[in-house]
């Protein structure tokens, strides 16, 4: 093969460049420089177990191959693994572990990976124990023989908290545990994980890496050979696994992942200090704040700050916040983020709702919590629809 056109793995190649060639073999029947859809379920063997690699796509698909590689090359890991939805990742991780297993996670982390742990998990005897990774004495002081793993998600969904991943990593190391980080909110583009010493990076594709909100998809990246072995065995097993389409859905939103991204960070700044700025505004949740309590870490461990911002009315009521939801006009009201339009949401009652009201409460999810999710669009016009939705 020409081998300007082949994969350039290499770290020496900058992110921009990396991002564009990431997986991207020619097709080796036809040259195609886009990996084809390969909308197959099996592949003809030429004798009995004689084959190219390819069995049976709930095994191997060549267009989930291609992006599992290009997921690999995006954390700086050697081996990525794709699954049907971010919660389906999340699902394999928690597989690796046995009844009586602990569990030492985030207690400000995406309603759907709680949901998962308690309502799902628990019942087979695996213990979650939640702490404010935010201070990492927490997440010492809760370890035990029994912890085999330690699940923290930074920037926080959604109150932007940040957990220092490479503390974090010495702790869990030291146990002996495992640490997953859930990388959704900052995306390979703006943090990596596994340079900082985590074990597994987990995302939900659905968001910055598709960014197109057109596909529901997860992924795990990591180094460990032994670890990707045990976790492609749950990917086959358990079988949740993306679709070819799919698959060449999110190939294609990773080409744009840095462009994409340098705007979301662009405009979430601007509208951070919009907010922080306007009189009916009480608090605004953004890393890049000199004065937040992350700002330091999220320096350190983060290129940039995102376009995820949350924010308080001086009225928490849910009367004023309901309001400010469906007023506004390009803002669209709904769940998920990391679409290339702009999205509000009212974590209380969409994102979050399953949490226990006092559960939320007491973690800082008011009845009043706004999130946006700053799209690529114009910033002017964002920040005008968002004056004349609060008033
Ligand atoms: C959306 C999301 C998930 C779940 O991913 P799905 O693709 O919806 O299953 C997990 N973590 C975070 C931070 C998310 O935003």
């Amino acid at each position: 093969m020409n081998s300007a056109a082949g994969t350039p793995e290499k770290k020496t190649l900058k992110l921009a460049t990396r991002i564009i060639h990431a997986g991207a073999e020619p097709d080796p029947g036809t040259g195609a420089i886009m990996t084809p859809i390969y909308q197959t379920s099996t592949y003809v063997q030429t004798a009995p177990g004689q084959h190219k690699g390819y069995e049976y796509a709930r095994s191997q698909n060549p267009t989930r191959k291609a992006l599992e590689d290009a997921l690999a090359i995006l954390e700086n890991g050697k081996h990525g693994l794709a699954f049907g939805s971010g919660v389906a990742a999340t699902d394999a991780v928690i597989k690796l572990l046995s009844p009586g297993d602990e569990v030492i996670a985030a207690n400000d982390m995406y309603g759907g990976t709680y949901r998962l742990f308690t309502k799902v998990f628990e019942k087979f005897g695996i213990k979650f124990i939640y702490v404010d990774t935010t201070n990492v004495d927490n997440v010492s002081a809760a370890i035990t023989p029994a912890t085999k793993l330690v699940w923290i998600e930074t920037p926080t969904n959604p109150l932007m908290n940040i957990t220092d991943i490479a503390a974090i990593s010495s702790i869990s190391k030291a146990a002996g545990a495992i640490l997953c980080v859930d990388n959704t909110f900052a995306s390979p583009y703006l943090q990596n994980p596994l340079d900082l010493g985590a074990d597994i990076v987990m995302h939900s594709a659905t968001k910055y890496l598709g960014g197109h909100s057109d596909v529901i998809q997860g992924a795990l990246v990591m180094n460990d050979a032994t670890l990707k072995d045990q976790l492609y065995f749950i990917q086959k097993s358990c079988g949740a696994v993306p679709g070819p389409m799919d698959c060449f859905l999110v190939l294609r939103g990773i080409k744009t992942l840095h462009v994409r991204m340098q705007r979301h960070c662009e405009n979430g700044a601007l509208i951070a200090h919009f907010l922080r700025n306007h009189p009916k505004v009480e608090r605004v949740y953004w890393p890049g704040f000199e004065d937040n309590a992350g700002y330091a870490i999220a320096k350190k461990q983060m290129r940039d700050f995102g376009g995820m911002i949350s924010f308080t009315l001086k009225d928490d009521s849910l009367e004023a916040a309901h309001k400010v939801l469906s007023s506004t006009t390009i803002f669209a009201l709904a769940e998920s983020l990391g679409g290339v339009e702009s999205l509000i949401n009212h974590p209380a009652s969409m994102t979050h709702a399953s949490i226990p009201r006092e559960e939320r409460i007491k973690n800082g999810l008011t009845d009043g919590l706004i999130r946006l999710s700053v799209g690529i669009e114009d910033a002017e016009d964002l920040i005008t629809d968002l004056e004349q939705a609060i008033g």
